[in-house]
């Protein structure tokens, strides 16, 4: 691997970031608070929340196994995704490797930084070569983009070829594991130590059920680390979104209930949408929702809609043609889409 100050933007590396006034003092014993300008009234919210997410990261890092020092917390996945093109890609002068089809912001965010977006193509099961991706890197190529279990495909991608792209790439490795809690496979973040570039990417959005609060984590080599944390917003993680982290961190076991039960509707709705005419093949999927192929997809997500059932259509995306992205829902949910794709099949 390169040198993380040869990865990194001049500019950001040499950044005296700004210092708040939380930054500055630190420790429990003071209770006159005259520091920030805040409002000595409307308790708790009247206070600016810490910027570090100390109490959060605490927690996290018990649940992952992880050092707090490893842990970046953000708005949602997508403040971490910036992140990582605004520490280490020069404007028009870098570019980024990634695997095609994949989420969809690792390119928006590209074009918003103009850092050119080298998309290459999955084959026909989903999966990337290694050796593939390298032959699309250059000097100036600073990431690879990885998604495992990828979306909208659904399935994990080969570990052998993860593991020989951190060994082989001089620049960072992207993994995002958005998903990885439904998962069979294990989550790379227990091989941190192993890899020096490599930045994995979860969230609080899916098996967390905790979209609306926007909370995403990037773990990383601690000095990866104090980059991204010297050049986010100084509170860009909020009270009530670390109060409401610190709750469920503190209620594990419910999310690992309805990981266990989202699993189990996985199966059973998949059985269920083999069975219909309208299906024509359904994708092996290692996340919380499945990508199907229709007979028609444009006719059958209309038909959803009118019944108020709103899955997505993938059909533009790159060798998703005719595609249905569905996720799982309760019982109720699965069985009012079967129900009303049964009703289509009779159309
Ligand atoms: C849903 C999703 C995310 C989550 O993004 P947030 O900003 O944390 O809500 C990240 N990556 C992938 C691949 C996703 O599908």
């Amino acid at each position: 691997m390169k040198t993380l100050q040869e990865l990194t933007r001049k500019n950001i590396w040499n950044l005296k970031p700004y210092s708040s006034a939380r930054d500055e003092y630190q420790g429990v014993e003071a209770s006159v608070f005259l520091d920030a300008n805040e409002n000595p009234y409307n308790k708790p919210h009247n206070r600016y929340p810490d910027p570090l997410q100390r109490e959060v990261k605490m927690a996290l890092a018990k649940i992952k196994k992880v050092h707090e020092e490893n842990i970046f917390l953000g708005n949602g996945s997508d403040e971490a995704i910036d992140l990582v093109y605004r520490a280490f890609c020069e404007p028009a002068i870098d570019n980024v490797v990634a695997i095609d089809p994949t989420y969809g912001m690792y390119q928006v965010c590209a074009d918003i930084n103009n850092v050119e977006y080298r998309k290459i193509k999955l084959n026909s099961e989903f999966q990337f070569n290694a050796s593939e991706l390298m032959d699309a890197t250059d000097e100036h190529t600073k990431l690879i983009f990885l998604c495992s279990p990828n979306n909208p495909t659904g399935n994990n991608l080969h570990k052998s070829e993860i593991e020989k792209l951190l060994n082989q790439f001089d620049g960072l490795v992207v993994l995002d594991e958005a998903y990885s809690d439904f998962s069979k496979e294990p989550s790379f973040v227990t091989k941190l130590d192993n890899y020096s570039n490599l930045i994995i990417l979860q969230t609080f959005s899916k098996a967390w059920g905790c979209a609306a609060i926007r909370l995403g984590m990037a773990f990383a080599s601690p000095e990866i680390i104090s980059i991204f944390s010297k050049i986010k917003y100084p509170y860009n993680v909020n009270l009530l979104t670390q109060k409401q982290a610190l709750e469920m961190l503190h209620r594990y076991y419910e999310v690992e209930r309805w990981v266990k039960i989202l699993i189990e509707e996985r199966t059973s709705l998949m059985e269920d949408f083999n069975a219909l005419n309208c299906c024509v093949h359904i994708y092996p999927t290692d996340a919380n929702f499945f990508l199907a192929r229709v007979t028609n997809a444009k006719k059958v997500y209309d038909y959803l809609v009118k019944e108020g059932i709103i899955v997505r259509n993938r059909s533009n995306v790159t060798l998703c043609k005719d595609c249905l992205r569905i996720t799982v829902g309760t019982t109720l949910e699965n069985t009012r889409l079967i129900e009303a794709l049964q009703q289509y099949d009779k159309l």
